[in-house]
């Protein structure tokens, strides 16, 4: 059995839709369909429950009126006048009311989720409705049926191999499943995400849950590129990457790829492949186990880094202090990116703000406190990197003329990390391209 997840842009036009259907019948093998929502909803859904938040019920209302028009057309177009478009009509109209009531009543986090869930609950009912109309024997697997995280928000893959199997085992004839990608339960039983670009992560966790053959994330684009095209002009295809190599680009912020997707593949040894749904037949990244060659493959920016400076003469020949300073982020849940430390002061970096007052509070006491936020940690990644001095010097030698704030490696033998000033990002990548790839 394999997994094919679709993106956003891969199922927000009618005659994307059609071409999913074309690309999950070109074989006879059982598979699991990922749908993410529409390309765009999840960003509207976004906007509404913000303006509820902010009690703007009108504006929210008006968000609202305008997406049920943009999926009554969608509608329209992708399904012939019948039972199947008489179905999706219905499936858009419960929907919409039900955003509609959200209006009426008192706003909270739990209900905010839940309006970000109607985007996938309405692709995969109404990519369903198409396979209807075409004759495609199919059943519809609810995400929220089986996907779960616990009270850290981390997916329980155990439980959800458990109910998985139940479901699968319960339809076992059936050849072809459609789920919801992003969407799940949390520990308190409520509707709740696996946060944006959340559906690679549901496609590779369900991949790993039924040891799928391999894990395929369909998108706009023909794989993992070297750089990141929104950026850097010219950039090229990777053929392949070692799970090692995927996960830090994802991480460190390769868009093409959800953070934390490639563990769950990688710890149960799946293949994961980034396909282009607009060229089905160009070559795409294969990642697996294996890494095809040393050196540097590819470079990534993650943006809203924040650094913080511990400064402090006790640190001189002391022991314990780390663990003091750790332990503070500890309690805090929030994970270090970067650490860089002399003889009187460590550097480190986090991506969040959700405790950074409550953490420079208890890190006074142990010396006086920086903090820099706008910053970007741009990431040099591939294969045994502190082997290659020949690309060590080309990626030091590149950075002439940019202030880079924190250099990290020897960490991970994957991958050389550099914090600057998020307004030297843009240079930073093209001075790499060059440097490194000589694009
Ligand atoms: P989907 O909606 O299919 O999940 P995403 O927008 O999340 O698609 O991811 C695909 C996008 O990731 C590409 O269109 C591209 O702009 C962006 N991207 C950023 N870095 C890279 C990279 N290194 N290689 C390929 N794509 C990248
Ligand atoms: N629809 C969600 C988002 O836009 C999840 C995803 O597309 O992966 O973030
Ligand atoms: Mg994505």
């Amino acid at each position: 059995m394999k997994i094919m997840k679709f993106g956003g842009t891969s199922v927000g036009k009618p005659e994307r839709m059609h071409q999913v259907r074309e690309l999950i019948t070109r074989d006879n093998e059982p598979k699991i369909v990922v749908l993410s929502a529409l390309s765009g909803t999840t960003n509207t859904l976004v906007s509404i429950g913000e303006s509820c938040a902010q009690g703007e019920k009108a504006g929210a209302k008006d968000i609202i009126d305008k997406l049920e028009a943009h999926y009554r057309s969608f509608v329209k177009d992708l399904l012939k006048p019948g039972p199947a478009r008489d179905k999706a009509n219905g499936i858009v109209s419960e929907h919409f009311e039900f955003l509609n009531i959200i209006l009426k009543i008192s706003f909270n986090e739990a209900l905010n989720k839940d309006i970000l869930a109607q985007g996938e609950l309405l692709s995969t009912k109404l990519f369903s409705c198409y396979l209807q109309q075409e004759g495609l024997t199919h059943k519809l697997l609810p995400a929220l049926e089986f996907m779960s995280i616990d009270s850290y928000d981390e997916p329980q893959v155990g439980s959800i191999k458990v109910r998985l199997g139940m479901l699968l085992e319960e339809n076992k004839e059936t050849p072809l499943f459609i789920t919801q990608g992003y969407i799940c339960r949390n520990a308190k039983g409520e509707i709740d995400n696996l946060k944006r670009g959340g559906s690679d992560y549901t496609a590779s966790l369900v991949a790993a849950a039924i040891q799928a053959s391999v894990c395929e994330i369909w998108t706009d684009i023909d794989g993992m590129h070297n750089n990141d095209p929104r950026i850097v002009d010219k950039t090229l295809p990777i053929e392949t990457l070692s799970f090692d190599e995927a996960a830090e680009l994802a991480y460190f912020g390769a868009k093409i790829l959800h953070p934390a997707s490639i563990w769950p593949a990688q710890h149960y040894n799946v293949p994961v492949k980034l396909l282009n749904t607009m060229q089905p037949d160009a070559k795409g990244t294969i990642i697996q186990e294996k890494a095809s060659s040393r050196g540097a493959k590819a470079v990534a920016a993650k943006d809203g880094i924040i650094a913080i400076k511990i400064k402090s003469s006790r640190m001189l020949l002391a022991y314990g202090f780390l663990r003091k300073i750790f332990e503070v982020f500890e309690k805090y849940r929030t994970p270090i990116d970067m650490v860089t430390t002399s003889e009187v002061a460590v550097s480190l970096t986090i991506d969040t703000k959700a405790h950074l007052a409550e953490i420079i509070k208890e890190l006074e006491p142990f010396g006086t406190v920086e903090v820099d936020e706008e910053q970007t940690i741009v990431s040099v990644v591939g294969h045994e990197l502190a082997e290659e001095k020949a690309t060590l010097t080309r990626l030091f030698d590149a950075l002439d003329g940019i202030p880079v704030r924190m250099v990290s490696f020897g960490g991970s033998p994957h991958n050389v990390s550099l914090l600057v000033p998020a307004e030297h990002k843009k240079k930073t990548l093209q001075l790499l391209n060059k440097g490194l790839f000589g694009l």
